[in-house]
Order: C-alpha cells, then sequence, then structure tokens
C-alpha cells in the first residue's frame, strides 16, 4: 500500500491519529474546512486553541480532537494568496513541513491533511498540489499513512494529476 493517498471525503469523519486544519493565524473557528472541523469537535476545541494561538503563517499547533474520531488536531496557517510574489510558495511549504514535524514530535502515524490555502486564501489549486505533495513524499518514511483529504472533485483530480506528474518525473 501507497503511504501517501488521495482521497475525496469530508477531514472531520476520518478516523486518523491527527487530522490537520487550515486555520487562520487567531485560531479563531471561522469559515471552511476550519469552521467544519471546530462544529464536529465541539467548542473545546476554541478553548483549547486559544492557549496555544497565534500561529503565524507557515507555523503550525497541536490541540487534542475533542469529539472527533482524530485524537490529534494540527492546526497550520497557509499563505494568503497575493500574486504569488510574496513569498506564498515558502509559507505554504512551510506550512505542511511544521505541520509534519509536529506530528512526528507527537508520534503521530497518521494523518490527514486538507488543501491548505486554495479555498478562502485563494492559492492557485494546480500551483498548490505539487507543492503539498512533494513533502509528503519526502516524509513518507515516517509515517503508516499520509492522507491529502479532498473536498470536491476538481481538487481530487488536481492532486492525483500532480501526483502522476510527481512519480513520473
Ligand atoms: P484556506 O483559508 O486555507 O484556503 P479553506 O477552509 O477555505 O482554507 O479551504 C481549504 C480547502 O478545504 C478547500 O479545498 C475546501 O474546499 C476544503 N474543505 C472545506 N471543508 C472541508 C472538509 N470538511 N473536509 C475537507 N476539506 C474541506
Amino acid at each position: 500500500m501507497e503511504r501517501v493517498e488521495i482521497i475525496l471525503g469530508d477531514i472531520t469523519q476520518i478516523k486518523v491519529d491527527a487530522i490537520v486544519n487550515a486555520a487562520n493565524p487567531e485560531l479563531m473557528p471561522g469559515g471552511g474546512v476550519s469552521g467544519a472541523i471546530h462544529r464536529a469537535a465541539g467548542p473545546s476545541l476554541a478553548e483549547a486553541c486559544k492557549k496555544v494561538a497565534p500561529c503565524p503563517p507557515g507555523e503550525a499547533r497541536i490541540t487534542p480532537g475533542f469529539n472527533l474520531p482524530a485524537k490529534y488536531v494540527i492546526h497550520t496557517v497557509g499563505p494568503t494568496w497575493n500574486g504569488g510574489q510574496s513569498g506564498e510558495a515558502r509559507i505554504l511549504e512551510a506550512a505542511y513541513r511544521n505541520s509534519l514535524l509536529l506530528a512526528r514530535q507527537n508520534q503521530i502515524r497518521t494523518i490527514a491533511f486538507p488543501s491548505i490555502s486554495t479555498g478562502i486564501y485563494g492559492y492557485p489549486l494546480h500551483e498548490a498540489a505539487p507543492i503539498a505533495l512533494r513533502v509528503f513524499k519526502e516524509e513518507a518514511h515516517n509515517f503508516e499513512k499520509i492522507y491529502m483529504v479532498a473536498y470536491d472533485k476538481l481538487t481530487y483530480q488536481a492532486y492525483t494529476e500532480a501526483w502522476k506528474s510527481l512519480s513520473e518525473g
């Protein structure tokens, strides 16, 4: 079995050691995947987030998962897209890398990511996908499973295509 897997689904339903939240620097519930994770985890998550906030772009924080099937939530903040010349790629890569580093430090073996920054933060999907997957490929040997959880078909296709290109190239 491949250690990296791209799936279509809802990250709040996945039973793994940790799910990753595409958070804002204040670690407030907000919209998008973050809102969904907070709703599913219950209000204790926001309380726990207050204690570890703020989280600058590219960094990561960990909390329990509370009512989620996942034991932990790793909160990371991706870059806001601003044309691509403002260090966005470097920050996006750091968000994935620092999430996986924090996971390793907490003995996490199975982890699921959403597509960081490609929603409200506006990062172009086809540019974001290879950045995420290159980090996964490098880090895969440290984990049992790394899932990329796409919430819609376009996201699923973008990551699947990027994964094929990486494997061929
Ligand atoms: P950002 O602000 O980092 O762009 P968003 O939450 O707006 O974060 O979007 C990130 C990605 O998460 C988008 O592809 C969005 O469709 C997806 N998403 C939203 N809800 C869920 C969910 N329940 N599970 C997985 N992905 C989700």
